[in-house]
């Protein structure tokens, strides 16, 4: 599958509008707490940059569902970049209202402009066409660098793209870097290949463990979604995240493992806890005999042994997905551990999933991984095989 390609456009001196993602984690001060998203898009603002171009540059923060809130403004964002890019960025008090489109207007060569959160407006979610229309309105050309949103149809990633030609849009540098990478590594993995899937729920990654399973060798569960697996193969949960109704689909998952020869792991001690609390009571029990009313809460040093054992010979690592509840101290052992090991190995290393790369950063680890994708929805819809919708009009046609 092959991108139609920034450098291909005659771009130079025109008003190049880029769609990014911006949508950084802030801590309670309003700080931007990790700027790897704003950092992945300078190559392909500066690139504009060289060549002349007016750029605007539009993203989301946050889920302001549709309504102005200042708690979701990009005005730290706006700082960030102006920062980064060592030049001056205009800050639009809005995404297509008065100031917006006055500014944009005045927009010279060379002068980088900001929209306000495109989330303010309700039409983007929404894939509106009248927003679509007018976020096209402001440029010659519009580019795509948000990967970490290219799975969903919204305005500024779907519905603007009709209305611009093969001439005049195109993948930035790092959505291209995030489709060429997974593209790798769904179709020549370096083996053995090894996935570990872990987070909250099974619900959220069904289909990328189903889809995973022909394509890897060995599977390593963690997390909450543990629990339903350990559940349907009859062993005592306690109180563990479990969703009763995907055990059967749970088991599908086992049982095409097997048939096609992929080694599936799954915990085999827990650290349980009475409360989904950082100062509760805890204890390491086996996987098959959490107490009544427990409920496991990271996976246990056995586990964490085992895992490590197991990852001992692969060549390929691709992780989605805490081992436990890495927020709390108590509870985070077993994913720093499985993140250290993952650190070291001389393996190719593939972190996605903001809570995964997240959790990388904050032990310092993030260096040492080969490829930490900006899109954790994104990169799991990439393996569940999807072509995503703000990446299909992207593509060039053959023939
Ligand atoms: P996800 O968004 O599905 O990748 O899930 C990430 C979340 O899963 C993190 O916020 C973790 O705290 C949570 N999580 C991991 N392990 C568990 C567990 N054993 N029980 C409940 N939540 C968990």
């Amino acid at each position: 599958m092959e991108l139609l390609n920034i450098k291909n456009l005659d771009i130079s001196r025109k008003k190049v509008f880029i769609r990014c993602d911006f949508n950084v984690p802030m801590d309670e001060f309003a700080n931007i707490s990790d700027d790897r998203r704003i950092r992945s898009a300078i190559s392909t603002i500066n690139y504009c940059l060289d060549q002349n171009c007016a750029v605007i540059l539009a993203s989301h923060l946050g889920r302001p569902k549709g309504e102005v809130n200042e708690k979701y403004s990009l005005i730290p964002v706006a700082r960030r970049i102006q920062h980064l890019l060592k030049r001056e960025v205009i800050m639009a008090a809005d995404v297509v209202g008065e100031d917006a489109m006055s500014k944009v207007k005045a927009l010279k060569t060379c002068e980088v402009l900001l929209l306000e959160n495109l989330r303010f407006e309700p039409g983007e979610t929404e894939n509106d066409k009248v927003l679509s229309e007018k976020l096209a309105s402001m440029a010659d050309f519009y580019i795509n660098d948000a990967f970490g949103v290219s799975h969903r149809a919204h305005a500024s990633v779907e519905g603007i793209t009709h209305y611009f030609d093969d001439n005049h849009k195109a993948a930035g540098f790092l959505l291209q870097k995030e489709i060429q990478f997974f593209g790798k590594l769904i179709q020549e993995p370096v083996r053995p290949f090894a996935a570990i899937v872990g987070g909250s729920k099974v619900s959220g990654k069904l289909e990328a463990l189903i889809n995973l399973l022909p394509r890897v060798d060995k599977v390593l569960i963690g997390g909450g979604m543990a629990f339903t697996f350990l559940k349907q193969m009859g062993y005592d949960v306690g109180n563990s995240l479990v969703e009763d109704d995907l055990l059967q689909d749970a088991q599908h998952v086992m049982d095409e493992a097997k048939k096609l020869g992929v080694k599936f792991y799954l915990p085999v001690d827990v650290v349980a806890a009475e409360k989904f609390s950082e100062d509760s009571v805890s204890k390491v029990t086996s996987a098959q005999e959490i107490p009544n009313g427990w409920m496991g809460l990271d996976i246990g040093p056995a586990t964490v042994r085992l895992y490590r054992e197991v990852l001992a010979d692969v060549q390929t690592v691709l992780w989605n997905g805490p081992m436990g509840v890495y927020e709390m101290d108590k509870f985070s052992r077993g994913s720093n551990k499985i993140a250290h090991f993952v650190a070291d190995s001389y393996a190719t290393t593939v972190v996605g999933g903001g809570d995964t790369a997240d959790l990388v950063q904050r032990i310092g680890v993030d260096d040492e991984i080969s490829f930490i994708s900006t899109g954790g929805g994104a990169s799991l819809e990439l393996l569940e095989g999807k072509v995503l919708p703000g990446v299909a009009p992207l593509i060039i046609q053959e023939g």
